[in-house]
């Protein structure tokens, strides 16, 4: 029989995780193969991790992996994909926004030899703000990044064994799982679902991680941004130089002329930005490469069972 691993990321959830588990173990019995709940305790300051624990006690197939602090997401999809000794594993959520309910599906996508099965969901209900955003974010990102990103693809999925192991030679440290699901390729099958309101807990995200999220999307996939960077710095060096060369003859015809102090400051201010804009840029690339040559381990982990 196969085995099927669920990961499971868990940041401070003990208002969902019980109801979750319960809820998937129901939908699980639909499907013939051995299941591992691969549990991933993020450094929760909440009783996750004791709750985790109990249900580890009472289900032989209950694994968890708790961090020694909160490393994001991220780390926490690292690690149990890592531990997952699956066929297949299914990357879900926590707080039931992704219904388990649809894994049997998935699992049956994946027996008709799919290796990526992605479940995409539609934005109803969510905050008319957060729905533009999200698309602007998404209009942006495809323009810039060379891997395709669908809005309303989550990291909710089934990957094959096959597909988990080219994932996991992805070494780096600055993860953007989204990203790198598209990047591995393979053969890959879409499906639809509801989007769910979070019934229990509140989310993890607060404006700023999401901003901060949005960013990394952007970085870590290429160096267009670089590439902008030069070519506007082509640009206004040349427009620069005709401007000089047009103020100079004017000069050698017309003689000395009022000072211009308009121009003066406005090239002042507009190339100030510009250089401190892309300084910004290059710095964070040095900075991604500062930690990727580090090497630190992406997480650390307390206990496991
Ligand atoms: N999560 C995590 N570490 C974090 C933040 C979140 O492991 O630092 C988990 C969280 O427990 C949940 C999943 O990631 O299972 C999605 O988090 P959340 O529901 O807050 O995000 P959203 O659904 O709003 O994208
Ligand atoms: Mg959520």
């Amino acid at each position: 029989m196969k085995t099927l691993s669920i990961v499971i990321p868990c940041y401070n959830e003990e208002e969902t995780v019980q109801k979750f588990y319960d809820e998937t173990k129901q939908w699980m019995e639909k499907i013939s193969a051995d299941i591992e709940y691969v549990f991933v305790d993020d450094g929760s300051s909440d009783r996750t991790l004791p709750m985790l624990k109990e249900m580890a006690e009472q289900d032989d197939d209950v694994h968890y992996i708790s961090f020694s602090r909160n490393f994001g997401k991220e780390a926490a999809i690292l690690a149990g994909f890592q531990y997952a000794k699956g066929d297949a594993v299914v990357l879900i959520d926590a707080d039931l926004q992704h219904p388990p309910s649809l894994i049997p599906m998935m699992w049956k996508h994946f027996e008709d030899g799919y290796d990526q099965v992605i479940a995409k969901r539609n934005r109803a209900g969510e905050k008319f703000t957060r729905k533009k955003l999200t698309n602007l974010y998404y209009k942006l990102v495809n323009r810039l990044v060379e891997v395709e990103i669908t809005d309303g693809v989550g990291d909710f999925r089934l990957l094959s064994r096959q597909a988990l192991n080219a994932l996991l030679s992805l070494t780096e440290y600055n993860r953007f799982s989204k990203g790198l699901f598209s990047w591995i390729g393979f053969h890959e099958k879409m499906i639809e679902y509801e989007n769910q309101i979070r019934v229990e807990g509140s989310s993890k995200w607060s404006f700023a991680s999401l901003l901060n999220y949005g960013m990394d999307g952007i970085l870590s996939f290429n160096n267009k941004p670089l590439r902008i960077a030069i070519y506007s710095g082509i640009g206004i060096t040349t427009f620069g130089f005709i401007y000089i060369l047009i103020t100079l003859v004017n000069y050698f015809i017309n003689g000395v002329e009022t000072p211009g102090y308009f121009t003066t400051i406005s090239a002042i201010i507009l190339l100030g930005g510009i250089q401190l804009l892309f300084l910004g840029i290059i710095g964070e690339y040095i900075g991604r490469i500062y930690y990727e040559t580090k090497r630190r381990p992406q997480y650390l982990i307390k206990e496991k069972n």
